[in-house]
């Protein structure tokens, strides 16, 4: 056990890119500590099923956030459980992590926050979260194989997203508020080009409903201000929402540089603007969010830290 609240490197955030780092961070012989929040495995936590790990073909998201805790606590890190409300660079140009109640600092800091997928708020869809309404197409996408889904956006993320689920599921409606796309035509064209692709424009979902899973949708015409019901059998169909991601970057503005999509900028090695302040993970801009890339950047992220250490 670590006597002092000082660590080589602090990780904040325990989901796949913060407990990798830890892996390797401890690993190289550094004292390092991952402060989370809440449960390990960040955003997996609370998924049901990952099928796109490589080495486990279907294990829940739980388990494989409670494997990489495990691993990294045997490799000889640390877990902090409290939400760092505060970071602050010191004179000496080492990072303090503070929740309220303890101090701790290091010369380096991996910040590995993740992100959050945006909701759109329609009534019903903390509810079915998982159990009909889903985030990812590259996830949950498999899940619905030759079934119906209904996509709603009408940005970029979206609009691919779309083009990616007609390749599996037996037919896409896109749900698009406004009357145009916001995406570029070039991806919009490769869309409406799809055979099992259809699109519903100035309409929103207000209401899901069901039982276990989803059985009932509520849309609106916009143009219109007209709702109806639409009912189907339970299982045959899914919601994806790709109203953006949010990535969790509040405790870092100033000494981070922001990219387009709100992430933290870095280089190939995982530096932010910040010398000896490293992102990894969800937080970053990036295409791809997934746990595979998390991990690889915290993987990233931990070497540097260690050559930023030892010059
Ligand atoms: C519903 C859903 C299903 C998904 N399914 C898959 C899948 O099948 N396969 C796949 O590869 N990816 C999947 N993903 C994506 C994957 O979960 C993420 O890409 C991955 O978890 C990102 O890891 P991360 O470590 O960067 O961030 P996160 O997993 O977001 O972890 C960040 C952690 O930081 C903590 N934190 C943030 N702020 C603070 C603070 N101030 N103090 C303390 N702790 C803090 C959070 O509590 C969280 O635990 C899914 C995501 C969702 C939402």
């Amino acid at each position: 056990m670590h006597m002092s609240n000082r660590y080589d490197t602090l990780i904040l955030g325990g989901g796949p890119a913060g407990y990798t780092a830890a892996i390797y961070a401890a690993r190289a012989g550094l004292s390092c500590a991952v402060v989370e929040q809440g449960m390990p495995g960040g955003q997996i936590a609370t998924t049901d099923v990952i099928e796109n790990y490589p080495g486990f073909p279907s294990i829940s998201g739980s388990e494989l956030g409670m494997k990489f805790q495990e691993h990294a606590e045997a490799a000889g890190a640390e877990t902090l459980y409290a939400m760092a409300t505060g970071i602050e660079r010191l004179d000496d140009d080492s990072f303090a992590i503070t929740d309220g109640a303890q101090t701790y600092t290091a010369p380096t800091l991996i910040l590995a926050t993740g992100a959050v997928p945006r909701t759109v708020g329609f009534e019903g869809e903390d509810t079915y979260r998982g159990r009909g309404i889903s985030y990812c197409a590259t996830c949950d996408g498999m899940f619905y194989r030759g079934k119906q889904v209904f996509v709603i956006g009408g940005g970029n993320a979206a609009v691919e997203e779309a083009i990616y689920l007609s390749h599996i599921a037996g037919h896409v409606t896109m749900v698009v508020r406004r009357d145009v796309f916001r995406a570029p035509q070039g991806v919009v064209d490769t869309l409406l080009a799809r055979d099992n692709v259809d699109v519903r424009y100035e309409t929103s979902i207000v209401r899901v409903t069901g039982d276990q899973l989803l059985s009932k949708i509520t849309f609106r015409n916009n143009a219109a201000g007209e709702e109806h019901e639409e009912s189907f059998d339970e299982g045959s169909f899914g919601i994806f929402v790709f109203a953006g991601t949010q990535p969790t970057v509040e405790l870092v503005e100033g000494l981070v540089e922001l990219g387009r999509d709100g992430g933290v900028v870095t280089d190939d090695d995982m530096a932010t603007a910040t010398p000896g302040l490293f992102a990894a993970g969800d937080v970053r801009t990036k295409k791809l969010r997934q746990v595979i890339t998390a991990a690889s950047d915290g993987a990233i992220a931990a070497m540097s830290a260690y050559h930023y250490l030892n010059g």
